[in-house]
This record gives structure tokens, sequence and C-alpha cells, in this order.
């Protein structure tokens, strides 16, 4: 094995193949464009070399950037990831001349999979089902449409070294022939520098299913199960499992034995993945991807193995060490989480995260990522920014898991497709498993709709948190004040009591909203019109969570969570449930600021019923304001109860694992101004 590894890439995929390098003790050395210089895969190198400016072109597609820097840090061995120069053969043969291994085929098998219609070619000949369809070298006009003719339409021409989704045009009809074919050549020659083209039966509702290969250098070639990547944007997969659900084990031996029949015929190596598309029980051989794929974790969590340190392995020479496709157990789903708008036409969106929550990998789930809160995403390279995969007993197991996963991530600063990935796992339709590529626009109403205006509930979060955020001020206000007779400084404990009001105006979706909220006997009466401009009055009760953006919320009785942030005017609102939703609404005016009455000693009592999980502090200490006195549990959230003021403990009602009532005392202090 060598003992150093570059990866020629960024994103996730550097950082995930990093994290297998480093467990198997290799010098994990990045590279990185102008772009780059703090993102994570960097930070999470041993070295890094820059190679350019940000343009892919400029720097992460140089090969001879990539060796010169390889050479400098005296690498073995280079890794691709995907995208790219993975599918590169020049680059694969520039590694060997510089005496450096290749992580991936022989440059052979990438030239002969390179070409959609060379590969198709030799894909006819091993006897591997192809689409009805034309993939011959002869280009004319005349030719091509008489083969459209025999096909049949509605035809599919694909650029022959498209890749990426680019470059497809459906034709409906014969008339359209012409123009499509033009376009078609116009795209192809742009994007990839060919213009040759291939003609395809266009499938209506078919399924992408494809089969995950790994072969050594020892002639040993395994399949290692399906994956269906079905739901798909713009020919790009969203979401992805395995193995494919719901096929019957025919027409899986089928696809497996075809797979590894396609790998063999080009004299394949390492891991790669056969693609197919099917309909009914009916399958055809698409393109050989020569490289790892994104959606490799699903294969990954089914089958135990790391398939990234079997791509090592294979490369330095190891023979794979079983002779029958290892066994898959259970079921796992993938789904990529982009910067991009779904609702705008999938506009990729850049800019700051300013809040990048993920779930804890002890939740059950994987996640591969490459940002991290802070980070900018710029509009250089791909728009994919994690991977969030899980893994269960059967499909429904790990729906559930995903499901959960994605009900925690939070994300502010930019659009992502977090709502969409959201939707389409809780879809009925998505449960059933009825996958084809035409799911997102088959359900586009149900996945794509703008939320529904339940927005109450976020008007209902903005203000608490504005009432919460006048309270705090109020607290400090009686504190610094130096008028001891101020009506702000009522030393009656610090609960709320007394009248005070307060009223906001706020500015959800166009339209202003005015919120009059009173205080009374421990509750706040909020009044305002609702979003389908009913007069609403209410009792609301709102305590802070341990995680100073979480709200705990009392509404007549009815108890949800919220998350709530603000920025400058706006607020940003995400409320729970089995569809969590986001909300904007900005502060257009505050009028009257509340009164609320904050005096400086007194009883520190529970602001909602809950379990007492921990007490921090003992009678005679001394606190300064916002420290913690007590740790509260209710509705599954810590909340940290806080000394009101600078002073001293004089009493320690509660007790780490009692039950209290909402208003019982906790903690008595006594404060410095008043001792
Ligand atoms: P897969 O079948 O593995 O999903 P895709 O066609 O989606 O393959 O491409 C794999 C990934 O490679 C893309 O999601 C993208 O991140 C990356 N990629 C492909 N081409 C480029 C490129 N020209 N520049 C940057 N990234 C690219
Ligand atoms: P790329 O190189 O861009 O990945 P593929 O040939 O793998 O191109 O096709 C990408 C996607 O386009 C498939 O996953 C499928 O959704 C769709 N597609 C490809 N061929 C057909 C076809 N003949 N009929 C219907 N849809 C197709
Ligand atoms: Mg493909």
């Amino acid at each position: 094995m060598f003992r150093s590894l570059l990866v020629a890439n960024r994103g996730e995929i550097a950082c995930r193949i990093f994290r297998t390098a480093r467990r198997m003790g290799l010098r994990c050395i990045a590279v990185y464009s102008e772009a780059d210089a703090h993102a994570l895969h960097v930070e999470l190198a041993d070295e890094a070399y820059p190679i350019g400016p940000p343009p892919a072109s400029a720097s992460y597609l140089r090969i001879d950037r990539i060796i010169e820097a390889a050479r400098q840090a005296g690498a073995e061995a280079i890794h691709p990831g995907y995208g790219f120069l993975a599918e590169n053969a020049e680059f694969a043969e520039a590694c060997e001349q510089a005496g450096i291994v290749f992580v991936g085929p022989p440059a052979s098998a990438i030239r002969a999979m390179g070409s959609k219609a060379a590969a198709k070619a030799v894909m006819a000949k091993a006897g591997v089902p192809l689409v009805p369809g034309y993939h011959d070298d002869v280009q004319d006009d005349a030719r091509l449409a008489a083969e459209a003719d025999r096909i049949g339409y509605p035809v599919l021409i694909k650029a022959s070294a498209g890749g990426g989704g680019r470059g497809m045009h459906i034709v409906e009809r014969a008339a359209d022939f012409a123009d499509a074919l033009a376009a078609a050549r116009r795209v192809a020659k742009a994007a990839f520098g060919d213009d040759r083209v291939l003609l395809e039966r266009y499938l209506r509702r078919p399924r992408h299913i494809e089969v995950q290969v790994l072969g050594d250098a020892h002639g040993t070639i395994l399949d290692l199960h399906t994956r269906d990547c079905s739901v798909q944007r713009r020919y790009q997969k969203v979401v992805e499992e395995a193995p494919a659900p719901d096929l019957s084990d025919t027409v899986r031996a089928g696809l497996a034995k075809a797979a590894v029949d396609s790998a063999r015929a080009v004299g394949y190596r390492n891991a790669g993945t056969v693609e197919f598309i099917a309909e009914g029980d009916a399958f055809y051989f698409m393109e050989m991807n020569t490289r790892l794929q994104v959606e490799h974790p699903v294969t990954e969590l089914i089958t135990g193995l790391d398939l990234v340190e079997w791509q090592l392995r294979i490369a330095s020479g190891e023979a794979l060490p079983f002779s029958e496709s290892p066994p898959a157990s259970g079921h796992a789903v993938e789904v990529r989480l982009c910067a991009e708008d779904p609702t705008l036409d999938w506009r990729p969106a850049v800019g700051r995260l300013d809040r990048f929550l993920l779930p804890e990998e002890a939740s059950g789930v994987r996640i591969d990522t490459g940002v991290r809160e802070g980070d900018t995403i710029t509009p250089f390279y791909d728009s994919m920014i994690a991977k969030v995969i899980a893994h269960g007993e059967d499909r429904a197991a790990a729906l559930r898991r995903l499901s959960a996963a994605l009900a925690a991530i939070r994300i502010d600063g930019i659009a992502t497709n977090l709502d969409l990935l959201r939707r389409i796992v809780g879809h009925p339709s998505f449960r059933a498993g009825d996958l084809s590529t035409g799911f997102i626009a088959a359900h586009a109403d149900d996945l794509l709709a703008a939320p529904r205006p339940l927005p109450d509930r976020a008007l209902i979060a903005a203000s608490a948190a504005l009432l919460l955020d006048e309270q705090d001020r109020a607290e400090h206000f009686a504190r610094t004040s130096a008028d001891p007779h101020s009506p702000w400084n009522r030393r009656d404990g610090w609960r709320l009591h007394g009248a005070a009001s307060a009223e906001t105006e706020l500015i959800q979706d166009g339209a202003v909203r005015r919120v009059r909220a009173e205080y009374g006997d421990g509750f706040w009466r909020l009044r305002f019109r609702s979003s389908t401009d009913e007069p609403v009055a209410l009792a609301l009760r709102a305590g802070r969570g341990l995680d100073h953006d979480a709200l705990l919320l009392d509404v007549d009785g009815v108890r949800t969570r919220a998350t709530v942030r603000r920025y400058g005017d706006d607020i940003v609102v995400t409320l729970s449930g089995p569809e969590p939703t986001t909300a904007t609404l900005t502060v257009r005016h505050q009028i009257g600021a509340a009164a609320t009455a904050i005096a400086s000693s007194g009883s520190v009592v529970a602001p909602i019923p809950g379990r007492i999980v921990k007490v921090m502090v003992e009678p005679g200490q001394p606190v300064a304001r916002g420290e913690t006195l007590v740790i509260l549990e209710a509705m599954k959230t810590e909340l940290r109860i806080a000394a009101p003021a600078d002073g001293t403990v004089t009493r320690v009602t509660a007790q780490a694992g009692d039950l209290v009532a909402e208003g019982t005392e906790l903690v008595f202090v006594e404060a410095e101004s008043a001792a």
C-alpha cells in the first residue's frame, strides 16, 4: 500500500476520501483553487497545494498543475473523486507517466466508455441489451432523421460525449427533428467540444437503475447490488437508494450479469457503475461511469464495505478477498442537499451559509458534507453541499430515519432544496416505491408548491420572540437604571406582573400584519387578524430553549416548538412538524415597547411544566445575571433557567428529577442591589 494520497477534487467527496485515507494511515494531500483557500477539504488534509484561480478550467481541470503538486508533495497516488478529471483518460495516463498510481480504472477502459456511442458498440458485441436506438458514426442529417423514423417517436437525442444530464433533447415528432438536432449539436459542441450525437427511443416512465461493480487487477469482477436513482431533476439524480426496490430475482440477476459483462468487456478494474434504464421487466444499458459515484454511500451502507478503501487497495494491487458478491443487508436512501431553488427552475444559489446545523451522526444517519457554517457557496462549482444517507432494516425504516434527520436540519442564508427533499421523502407515492424519472414532474404540485399559508403559527412565533427580546431589554434596563423608584424597577419577583402591552407590525409575504400583545395573569394575550382575515385572540406563553434560537410555545394550551433567528429586522421562523416550514417576517414598526415589569430579586420559577434535569447552584452561592441556575426539560427540550440579576442564591427548592408545575419556585435569588 502506498503511504500518501493526493485527492484531485474538492467539496464533500474530497473530505469523504480523506476520511478513509486517514483511517488507513495515509498522508492526505489536498489541492485547492483560490476560491477554496479556506475550504473544509483543505483543513482536513495534512498538506494542501494551490493550483490556480477559481474556474475549474484554471485549477481542478489543470492536469499539469495537479501533477506538479503531486510531485512537490511526493504523493504516491492520486484519487480523482468524481466530476472534474475522474473520467479523463489523459489524466490517468499523465499520472502513470509521472510514476503516480491513479486510483481508478485503466485509461483504456475510461476511453472505451468515454463515448456513449462507442460504449454501446462494445456492449452490443458483449450481448448487453441496449435501448432501441442508433449510435453509429455516420452523422449526416438525412441518416439521423431516417434512423429516428425507424426507432419511432418520441426520440431522445444525446451528445455522445455527454454527461451530467447536459445535451439531451426529447423530440416528440418528426417535424421537429431537424431543429432539435441542430440545437443538440450546438450544445454538444459547446459543452464537450464534440458534436456527435446518438439517438434512443425516449421511454416515458422509466426507472434509472444502476449496478455498482468492483474489479481487481487479478481478474475478479463483482457486482455490489443495484441502486435506484430515478428521482431526478434535469436528468440529474436527487434521491438514490440501494437496493433498487421491487425487482424480481430474475431482473436482479439479469442486471448483475449485464453489469459484470459490461465491465469485463472493457477490461475494467476498480470501482465503477453501469447505468441502465428500465421499464417493466425490461432493462437497457445506458452508459458506464468509470469512477466512484456520488451515490456510492448507499451501497456502502447495505454491504458494510468502504468503497474508497477498496479503491485504494485495488489500486495498490491487492486482490478482492471474495469471489462472490458480498450479501446486502437492509435498505439505504441518500438525498442530495443542493444550494438551489427548486421553485425558481432549480436556480443555483450562492452566498454565505449563515447557519448550517446538521443532525448528529448518532441519530443513525450518515452525512457527507464539504462545507460548514459560515462558508460561502461560490458560483464556480457544483451546487451540492451535503448528502444525507440513512440505513434501516427495510425501506420504511430507512425513510423514517431520513425524515427525522431532514427535519432536524437548519439552514439560513441561502436557498436550498431542503424543503423539496423533505416533501419527496414524505410523499405517499415515494413511500409506496412508485419510482420513475418523471417523479418530480408528476408530483410537482405537491413537491414544488409554495408552502401553505399556515403562517399564523409563524406570526405567533415571531411575536413571541419579539416579546422575549423585549423582556430581556426591560430586565437589563431595570438592572442598570439608577432610579430605584422607576416603574421599571419593581421588586415583585422576576415573573412578569401587572399589565403591560406592546404592538408590532410585521410584514409577511408582502402583507402587513399587526399584532397586539397584552400581559396579564401569567400569559400574553395576542390579538391579530388571521391569514384569512378573521380576528384572533389567544393566550401565549413562551420560553427559550437551551439553544437560544429555540422557542417553546404554549398557545391556548397547545405546545409547539419553533426556531427563530433574527437578522436585523428579518425574523426567520422555522416551525417543527411533520413537514417543517420556514417563513421570513420583517419587523416594520414596533409601537410602544412592552412594559415588562422585572425586578431584581425574587423567586425564579418554572416557566412551563417540566422535569428538573440539573440544579447548578447551591444556597449561599453568588451568581451573575444570565448564569444558569437550573436546567429544566420540557417537550423533549432542555431549557436553561437563568439568574435574573447579579446576586446571591438564598434558597434552592428544585431537586434533580422533580416534576414541577408551571410557576413552581425553583430558586430564590437575592439581588445585589437589594441585598
Ligand atoms: P453521478 O452519476 O455520480 O451522480 P453526475 O453526473 O451527477 O454523476 O456527476 C457527478 C458529480 O460530479 C456532480 O454532481 C458534480 O458534483 C460533479 N461534476 C461533474 N462535472 C463537473 C464539472 N465539470 N465541474 C465540477 N463538478 C462536476
Ligand atoms: P448522463 O451522462 O448525463 O448521466 P445518461 O445517458 O446516463 O446521461 O442519462 C441521464 C438520465 O437521462 C437518465 O438517468 C434518465 O433519467 C434519462 N434518460 C436517459 N436515456 C433515456 C431514455 N432513452 N428514455 C428516457 N429517459 C432517458
Ligand atoms: Mg448517467
